[in-house]
């Protein structure tokens, strides 16, 4: 065998990558055709691969790596920990010094009375977490018929069974036997591309109160739970109209069902606040949490309670939990990592200052004649990609055609901006800096101008039928 390191030539690296690593969400036989890309190392916003590009990741990684890469406190934090207490379990009425600390930190973070944490590895496991958590709350009130969790179609809450059925993918569904009994869908607030004629504020409305035509279908007496992201990620960062989100709380209230804010993108100051509910102006009864809370250096996650639904979990024996809640090192690192948003007002940043310079300089794209519209919150962004931006209208070819394009044109710019279907997303380190800003503009446009070129070149540029 041989000893890899990142000094192996690539297509030697890619080779052996191709016949044994299975990639996540990948056509295999597609990707060993022509090599993955190896990244080698990264600092702050940039990534460097193994045929010496350096590659400014707009994405964050995976939507995580909120304060950028190479933080050495980080490493510290980690290496501190392993040496003292690698792993404990906290299961058997044992707890150590990281999970208690993080546990008050997240406390002291979260809006209102979300003060309990139960750890879990992943946004997945801690959405699995929720599933479990809901039912076995109504059922220690009584009610065990509430059962019901509902959703949204597009929505994206993990990829295990549990939380591979609360999310909305139709993708996921048709593979593995998904969604599992008693979850249902209601529609996306997505204006541009389903909001017709209406103004946004009407459509906004018009999608909540589906929430309430959902709830009175299967019975008030049968639903547990609503969840949703506060903005769509995985979905193509989809910002609700703002009437949505406040005829949704008026909804959950008046039927008095739980409301849990999947937070695994947007809190950890990705919107600008700490959470994504701030920004949103909601109140939850539960948070997911995950991706940013240790900015990617660790896997954590978590189900942030309110005091209420911890009372009466809290008040049977809940058969639930994982080897690694509130693994140790991962606690520390979460927790260095909380310390280095603080005491660096990298939150506030992103609110005053590098967030709304970004908006600005992002929503120049709109001049560009492939883009139909650009929309974002803090720093999660997208960009609707248009044959025709008066009518709003979808691509003839297959949905993705037109933005995998273009995804592959920003990949060759040394820019990491990911397409869900033809809509084109970023979400970059929070601590992105206003000239790094600028380039990542310059090459989206670059990207962009390109792609439009290779459209017109295919006969690409034609607009589906209208519906
Ligand atoms: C990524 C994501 C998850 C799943 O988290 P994993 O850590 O990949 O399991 C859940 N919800 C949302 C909103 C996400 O973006």
């Amino acid at each position: 065998m041989t000893t890899l390191s990142t000094n192996t030539p690539t297509a030697e690296l890619q080779a052996i990558d191709a016949a044994h690593h299975m990639h996540p969400f990948t056509h295999s036989a597609g990707l060993a055709a022509k090599g993955a890309r190896i990244i080698t190392r990264a600092d702050g916003v940039w990534l460097n691969d193994s045929d010496g590009n350096r590659i400014l990741d707009a994405m964050a990684g995976l939507w995580c790596v909120n304060v950028g890469y190479g933080r050495n406190e980080l490493a510290e934090a980690a290496a501190r920990q392993m040496r003292e207490l690698p792993y404990y379990n906290t299961f058997f009425q044992t707890s150590h010094v990281p999970a208690i600390a993080l546990a008050e930190r997240i406390a002291k973070l979260a809006p209102g009375d979300l003060n309990h944490i139960f750890y879990a590895s992943s946004g997945s496991e801690a959405n699995d977490t929720n599933l479990r958590l809901v039912r076995t709350y109504w059922a220690e009130k009584g009610q065990p018929q509430k059962q019901w969790v509902i959703s949204r179609w597009n929505a994206y809450h993990g990829s295990s069974v549990g939380s591979g059925s609360l999310g909305g993918m139709k993708g996921m569904h048709a593979q593995g036997g998904m969604p599992i009994p008693g979850i249902a869908f209601i529609d996306q607030p997505h204006w541009w591309a389903e909001g017709g004629d209406k103004t946004p504020e009407e459509f906004g409305l018009e999608r909540a109160r589906q929430l309430e035509e959902k709830i009175l279908e299967l019975g008030p007496e049968n639903v547990a739970a609503f969840i949703a992201e506060p903005v769509q990620g995985a979905g193509g960062v989809i910002v609700p109209p703002e009437t949505y989100w406040p005829e949704i709380q008026r909804i959950v209230d008046h039927y008095g069902i739980l409301l849990i804010a999947d937070e695994v993108i947007c809190g950890f100051g990705r919107t600008g606040n700490w959470f994504g509910s701030q920004t949103m102006g909601i109140k939850p009864h539960i948070m997911t949490i995950a991706k940013g809370l240790s900015s990617g250096y660790q896997p954590i996650g978590g189900s942030v309670l309110c005091d209420e639904v911890a009372e009466v979990i809290g008040n049977c024996e809940f058969n639930h939990g994982y080897t690694y809640s509130g693994h140790p090192v991962a606690c520390a690192v979460a927790l260095e990592n909380l310390r280095i948003l603080e005491d660096e007002s990298i939150v506030d940043r992103v609110r005053t200052e590098t967030g709304p310079y970004l908006k600005e300089r992002f929503e120049t794209l709109t001049d560009h004649p492939l883009v139909g519209e650009a929309k974002i919150v803090g720093m999660m962004g997208s960009l609707a990609l248009t044959p025709d931006k008066a009518a709003r209208a979808p691509f003839a070819s297959d949905a993705g055609t037109v933005g995998f394009i273009c995804r592959e044109r920003c990949f060759s710019n040394n820019l990491i901006m990911r397409h869900v279907g033809d809509r084109m997303i970023i979400s970059p380190p929070l601590v992105i800096s206003k000239d790094e800003i600028d380039t990542l503009i310059e090459r989206a446009w670059q990207s962009l101008d390109e792609a439009h070129a290779k459209l017109k070149d295919e006969g690409l540029m034609q607009a589906a039928p209208r519906a």
